[in-house]
């Protein structure tokens, strides 16, 4: 399932389709940011931690 920079997708992790960086969303409110890694704006979740 992707997910889109500025959307709501709820806590967990997602990873960047493009360059593998993981982000951790802490709260359901929190947004998916633009990856700071390569400025990609599409993520999946993931259950990988970060590290
Ligand atoms: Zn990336």
């Amino acid at each position: 399932m992707r997910f889109s920079t500025g959307q709501a997708a709820g806590k967990g992790n997602y990873r960047c389709i493009l360059c593998s960086e993981i982000i951790t969303l802490k709260d359901d409110s929190e947004v998916l940011p633009v990856c700071p890694r390569c400025e990609n704006t599409k993520w999946i979740k993931t259950d990988s931690n970060p590290e």
